[in-house]
């Protein structure tokens, strides 16, 4: 019964438990089971028990949610991949987890995560990394690993997580599963625990794209608690296209060729070859800025990184030093709570924005992500959708990029342009390299989610692919 139901797409199992067929208290508990048996490290925290009110009615069926480590969840341990809010429970919700409660979809663990959700490989995570379902060798990318993980392992039924400059779709790629970067403000950032404030969303982690469209038409809208937040133009329904007619598509060379490994560009090219067959167009488009924009993210990105982290002080969060005075009490809690990665971008961040070094560094970055927001505008005005691979790289071994941080910061090559410019990309799975999912990416102008899944699911049902491998791994 239990391993039954956990088989099924969490649209599907909403359906079942909607229609009186299955008891979400039932569900709850089977995928609770599933859960318990991670050898993966995909969870921090997972629910002793079924909550005593599950909302079975709602859209989302009473289906169990996985929730990135990052997100604020009300006296549950909610320490963002991080030794320095270890045991912090926080006494409120964030909006997208409230929101997705109240539309039925209880949380059922909080997941493992680079800390502070920097970094591509889940390898920064305080609490220990993550392995990749398909090859337990190898990272499940970053730094929404442990979403990734669960759901590509059916540890999960689907998940939360939250993209920077990459953080869903790199891991939803190298695991093998959708993953969706919303527009900038589709989705409150209210008690999402903050990285870089004017990249940061959050967005669904899901087998597929009907499931992803699902969980999405759920967590948007505006809210109050956060004034960059709006409501969603249009009404989303589930995707049903099954061609891609009268769609153009932009391929970029800059994102699609040099430095992509050829197994990766092999799916690609198949991939585009898909969309002719359903009907689509796909055309060569410039982005000339995109090479520039890994630099201008590891300046922007870490110099609001710095203003964001320096609330952690051992005194109004988390882990404290016993150390003498106050000055040396919030240095020796710094100094012991935050992991390498953090501290070099706090090292990076307040050198950029610092006197002197401000219009070099920070205002630079600032006009270059000028730059690649009218890219992208230009392109739009040719193309319906562009595509390109994911990552340029299939699953990496764990281990093999720890000590080369230019290396890991490469991995964001092609997710890291979207978020400078705000708009919307999913990751689907295109099919294997060597055994290891590649991931296709679709980037359309802000608020146009409805088509890109529209496209994604087409696509989607046209490869076929099966991830059904690393859930009996
Ligand atoms: N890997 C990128 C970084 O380390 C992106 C992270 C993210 O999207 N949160 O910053």
């Amino acid at each position: 019964m239990s391993s039954e139901v956990t088989e099924l797409t969490a649209a599907a199992a909403a359906e079942r438990v909607r229609g009186g067929e299955l008891s979400a208290a039932e569900l709850f508990e089977a995928w609770r089971e599933r859960a318990s048996g991670d050898s993966l490290g995909a969870y921090l925290w997972l629910a002793g028990e079924a909550p005593g009110s599950i909302n079975s009615d709602g859209p989302l069926g009473g289906v169990p949610l996985a929730v990135k480590d990052l997100f604020c969840t009300e006296g549950i341990p909610s320490a963002a991949g991080s030794r320095i809010l270890e045991g912090y429970r926080p006494p409120y919700t964030a909006t997208v987890v409230e929101r997705l409660t109240e539309a039925g979809a209880p949380t059922l663990g909080k997941t493992n995560m680079d800390e502070f959700a920097m970094g591509s490989s889940n390898e920064n995570s305080g609490f220990g990394p993550v392995k990749n379902p398909w090859d337990e060798s190898r990272v499940p990318g970053g730094s929404s690993g442990g979403s990734a993980a669960a759901v590509a392992a059916g540890l999960a039924p689907w998940a939360i997580g939250t993209d920077t400059g990459g953080s869903i779709r790199q891991p939803a790629a190298l695991c093998g599963i959708v993953g969706l970067k919303p527009t900038y403000g589709a989705c409150s950032r209210y008690g999402m625990i903050a990285f870089a404030s004017s990249l940061d969303q959050a967005g669904p982690l899901t087998r597929n794209v009907t499931d992803c469209a699902l969980l999405f038409g759920q967590m948007i809208g505006r809210d109050p608690r956060d004034s960059t937040s709006l409501d969603f133009p249009e009404k989303l329904t589930l995707p049903t296209a099954d061609r891609l007619d009268g769609l153009s598509f932009g391929v970029p060379p800059e994102l699609s060729g040099e430095g992509i490994e050829p197994g990766v560009r092999e799916v690609f090219e198949e991939t585009l070859a898909r969309i002719e067959d359903l009907g689509g167009q796909v055309v060569e488009v410039a982005l000339p800025h995109s090479n520039e924009a890994i630099s201008a993210y590891y300046l922007i990105a870490p110099a609001e990184a710095s203003a964001n982290l320096a609330r952690f002080d051992g005194v109004r969060y988390g882990a404290r030093a016993q150390n003498g005075d106050l000055l040396s009490m919030y240095e020796e809690t710094r100094e012991q709570g935050f992991g390498d990665e953090v501290k070099r971008r706090i090292l990076i961040g307040t050198y950029a924005l610092s006197s002197g070094y401000y219009e070099a560094l920070y205002g630079r970055a600032l006009r270059v992500r000028t730059k690649i927001a009218q890219d992208f505008r230009a392109a739009f005005e040719r193309v319906d959708l562009i595509v390109t691979p994911t990552s340029p790289t299939v699953a990496f071994g764990l281990g093999e990029r720890t000590d080369d941080p230019l290396a890991m910061y490469l991995s964001d090559f092609c997710t890291v342009p979207m978020p400078l410019a705000g708009i919307p990309a999913i990751s689907i799975p295109g099919g294997l390299a060597d055994g290891l999912p590649v991931g296709i990416q679709l980037a359309g102008p802000a608020f146009s989610e409805g088509k890109i899944l529209d496209a994604a699911y087409a696509l989607e049902q046209a490869i076929g692919f099966d991830g059904s491998s690393a859930r009996h791994a």
